[in-house]
């Protein structure tokens, strides 16, 4: 019977949301392809010992490369930390790819899995996980049929004895792209975060040590072990290192994912890679990172894109997803929008999250803001949440107060800005 019950909730799941004709991209790189062009051999090599993992665990600490959730942590320290705890350890892939604005995950999945796949690999040899576990966004019905076809196509023609490999669906849920609560996911509970220390690395899923990545920080292995830890840091910009794959969208002539140089501002992305603004548009603000990362305005259109960069203007990058503005938008309306998203989305486990992003949404609604009542509440909110949806909500109304009070009626309206045709104050 409980089979049943599953296969119903299933089939259920699998047409609420609109199947796609043809779920596999015909554009991506197979198996063969990827063989063909040398894929799998750094795998392989490290498998048989003809590599050493050591070796490859000092080319991806000099690289640089850092977490590329969101979270910025660098991706060699962490291999190293896992390494060190005692056996076994499992490795949690993070694909659930939620963040409003994001999509570079899916646009790299969708062009070349075995990549991915084979950064897993490297990473699990050189870690020494026994499983893998790969959370995917539920709404990735494309995604998914690939990836399965990919790791079945590798389970075929092994280039190597594999590990355990699962590929897990998530269920829509945005605060399982958190790790902890994607690791609770992934055991079959409730998607809540949970409370640190203990790190992930230490007592992760099923209560062991867990090396836990996003794919876009796997996908970039193979290619730094190949062409050694320079070639990744020998990109960047504005005095950082790296490369940054920017989900850009908004009021841009061409929109889409971006692999710039680290450190590049919004206004040469913008210029250089998106082709510019929309005819009829200009600049008037943007969000550097989502939904989470704030709000800034286009005076700012300056500052390096980075992790670490944004801290001092209330804002981060996390995973890079640029959502750009222009003078016919209201950072108000965007404000209250990703506030409304983080009320919708908080898993409701503590109460200045649960309560006050709801409280904050209301409060938002007016044309003239109460200011001093919603600092209190963002104090609230960013001093005793529990994770990082209850402690970035705050970003929104701080960056709004700061950069946009003539949205809100707490300056006036500068003389030269143009009111958005659906602003509250445009209403008065
Ligand atoms: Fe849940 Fe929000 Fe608390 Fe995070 S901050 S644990 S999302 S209620």
């Amino acid at each position: 019977a409980l089979a049943a019950i599953n296969f119903d909730i299933a089939a259920l799941a699998e047409h609420s949301v609109p199947a796609q004709a043809d779920p596999i991209s015909p554009a991506h790189t197979d198996l063969a392809t990827y063989r063909a062009h040398g894929g799998y051999q750094l795998a392989a090599a490290l498998v048989s010992g003809e590599m050493d993992a050591e070796a490859v665990l000092a080319t991806m600490e000099d690289s640089g490369l850092r977490g590329l959730g969101g979270a910025g942590f660098p991706a060699g320290h962490k291999w190293r930390i896992v390494r060190d705890q005692p056996a076994p350890r499992l490795m949690a892939v993070n694909i659930d790819e939620g963040e409003p604005g994001t999509f570079k995950d899916r646009t790299y999945l969708e062009r070349d899995p075995h990549r991915f796949l084979e950064g897993v690999l490297i990473a699990a040899q050189v870690v020494g996980t026994e499983a893998i576990y790969i959370y995917l966004r539920d709404e990735y019905h494309g995604c998914r049929a690939l990836l399965q076809k990919a790791l079945d196509d590798l389970r075929a023609q092994p280039p190597c004895p594999l590990p355990h490999i699962e590929l897990r669906r998530g269920a829509g849920a945005y605060i399982c792209g958190e790790e902890s609560a994607m690791i609770e996911s992934i055991e079959g509970k409730r998607g809540e975060p949970r409370m640190r220390p203990p790190y992930i690395a230490q007592v992760g899923l099923f209560g062991r040590p867990t090396l836990e990545h996003n794919f876009e920080t796997l996908y970039w292995v193979r290619d730094i072990v190949e062409r050694g830890p320079g070639w990744f840091a020998s990109f960047g910009r504005n005095g950082r290192k790296g490369l940054r794959s920017f989900s850009v969208s908004g009021r841009v002539k061409n929109p889409g994912v971006k692999l710039a140089p680290a450190g590049i501002t919004v206004q040469e992305l913008i210029d250089e890679y998106c082709d510019g603004m929309l005819d009829g548009h200009e600049l008037y603000a943007y969000l550097p990172g989502g939904a989470s990362g704030g709000i800034l305005p286009a005076s700012l259109n300056h500052i390096p894109l980075d992790f670490d960069t944004l801290q001092p203007y209330g804002c981060f990058i996390g995973s890079a997803a640029v959502i750009v503005l222009s003078q016919l938008d209201s950072a108000r309306d965007a404000a209250l929008n990703v506030m409304r998203f983080f009320a919708h989305e908080s898993c409701g486990q503590c109460t200045p999250c649960r309560v006050g992003t709801s409280k904050a949404a209301t409060l938002m609604q007016a044309p003239q803001w109460d200011a001093d009542l919603l600092d209190d509440l963002a104090q609230v909110m960013a001093d005793a949440s529990i994770c990082g949806l209850g402690q970035a909500a705050p970003n929104p109304i701080r960056c709004i107060h700061k950069y946009f009070p003539h949205e809100v009626g707490e300056a006036p309206w500068p003389g030269d800005l143009p009111k958005p045709r659906n602003s509250p104050l445009t209403e008065q």
